[in-house]
């Protein structure tokens, strides 16, 4: 039976074509798990793969979706059966191999979590790897020994995916949460997600001479680098940690090293790509606990595959707000 997919094809040394294609099961990689696919998601990753040159994608005709949820269909891995409800997020899928944005999913079974009890494909999708990794963000922070008696927690590019669902799982285990938006018509969106303050973006976007400023940030998860995450080193308070996500802002850290040395403030890097598996189970159950749903349905922007191509470029261009959830079939 042939299925929809979205496929994308390299035109020339600066051109693909994306268009919603249909496959047949022969024509799907190697892999020891096929996954009738239910719900996908746009992350930025996402619309950098959909545009060529993007470092990330190697070989053409390529599947992008860096993530998917839905049931497996079948199996030659003792851990999953047949009906099994799965989720997958990072190992390159969707970069170095076929990914999610189709009907029809074959990968290693390494790389899958069975779905968290409670926890809807849909709802897995609204998370996906931008809520995976928002969740990283906060459990590295109180690892390293934040607590809701702090003070103010700095959410930085707040309106996106990181940001939204960091500011939601903070906001749920009681912290005051300073959101960074440059998009001042989000404000009530995020107070309804659990900031309990906006910051203009450009309050904080450059840096200053200064290599320290106010104590104010008892920790931060930052979705945006460059220039902002340097001026925020600058503002934790003593000890704090800032939790390094993305990249929205910009690849470049102009930062001064002071902040570590006078105020031991910790960077924390956090990958969700190549995440070993216990701590994906532990951060997927943590995320069932700690992440009220209906906030998550607040943020959710339902899409199509042949919605996709489009919200490629926006996300991109920071105009997606909150989670797109794109229902495959
Ligand atoms: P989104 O586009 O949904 O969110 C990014 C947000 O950053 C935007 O909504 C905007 O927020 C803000 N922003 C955009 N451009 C700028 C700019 N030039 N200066 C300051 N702020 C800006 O993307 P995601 O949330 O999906 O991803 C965010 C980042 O995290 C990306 O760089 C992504 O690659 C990275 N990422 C990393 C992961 C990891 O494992 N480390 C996993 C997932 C994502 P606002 O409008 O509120 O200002």
């Amino acid at each position: 039976m042939p299925f929809n997919t979205i496929v994308v094809e390299q035109v020339s040394d600066t051109e693909v074509s994306v268009a919603v294609t249909e496959l047949t099961e022969d024509q799907l990689p190697e892999g020891n798990v096929t996954v009738a696919v239910e719900y996908s998601t746009v992350n930025y990753k996402d619309g950098l793969c959909l545009q060529p040159n993007n470092g990330l994608v190697r070989n053409y005709p390529h599947v992008p979706g860096i993530d998917f949820a839905g049931t497996v269909e079948s199996s030659d891995d003792s851990r999953y059966s047949v009906g099994d409800q799965v989720v997958l997020t990072g190992w390159r899928v969707g970069e170095s191999h076929w990914g999610g944005f189709s009907q029809k999913a074959r990968v290693n079974a390494d790389w899958l979590v069975p779905l968290p009890e409670g926890i809807t494909t849909r709802q897995a999708m609204a998370v996906g790897t931008a809520g995976f990794a928002a969740m990283l963000a906060v459990m590295a922070l109180e690892d390293h020994g934040l607590k809701p008696d702090h003070g103010e927690v700095l959410v930085t590019g707040a309106a996106g995916g990181v940001g939204s669902v960091a500011t939601t799982i903070l906001g749920k285990r009681g912290y005051e949460v300073a959101a960074v938006t440059g998009r001042p018509e989000t404000a009530d969106y995020l107070k309804s997600l659990g900031a309990t303050r906006i910051v203009p973006r450009s309050e904080i976007d450059t840096v200053t001479k200064r290599p320290l400023e106010r104590e104010t940030w008892a920790g931060c998860v930052d979705a945006v680098g460059g220039e902002m995450l340097a001026r925020v080193l600058g503002q934790l308070k003593y000890g704090a940690s800032v939790s390094a996500v993305g990249l929205a802002g910009g690849a470049k850290l102009p930062a001064s090293v002071i902040p570590f040395l006078l105020r031991g403030v910790n960077l924390l890097g956090i990958d969700s790509v190549m995440q070993p598996y216990e701590n994906r189970l532990r951060a997927w159950q943590r995320i069932a606990s700690d992440l009220p749903m209906e906030k998550l349905e607040a943020m959710i922007q339902p899409a199509t595959l042949s919605d996709v191509p489009s919200l490629g470029s926006e996300i991109l261009q920071g105009k997606v707000k909150g989670r797109v959830v794109v229902d495959v079939n």
